[in-house]
């Protein structure tokens, strides 16, 4: 599961500072106030300002809490071995995150 995935399943959607925010699938959302991001190693990270708990949220879209953490399309970048390195790392991920937000927003 990644990202993409998610967000195909939520209304509302908008990206935000490398991010997105949509309408809660967990409780009655009139405001987006789930908040997605792509943390360490594809994980899919779910927080929702209202506090309905991750697993109820989950539930709502129809997958499992696990799924998030199954991210199939991620490849480990090489540790980086100099602070050049390391920004090139920072590049190329947030390239990463802005190609996968374009095809969202095609
Ligand atoms: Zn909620």
């Amino acid at each position: 599961m990644t990202v993409g995935d998610i967000l195909q399943r939520l209304d509302g959607v908008r990206a935000s500072r490398g991010a997105w925010i949509a309408r809660c699938p967990a409780h009655d959302d009139r405001s987006p106030s789930l908040s997605i991001r792509e943390g360490r190693e594809g994980r899919i990270l779910l927080r929702c300002w209202a506090s309905c708990e991750l697993s109820a949220i989950c539930a709502a879209l129809g997958i499992s809490v696990r799924d998030l953490f199954a991210s199939t399309d991620y490849r480990r970048p090489e540790p980086p071995t100099s602070a050049q390195a390391l920004e090139e790392v920072i590049r190329l991920e947030l390239a990463r995150i802005r190609q996968r937000e374009e095809a969202r927003f095609a």
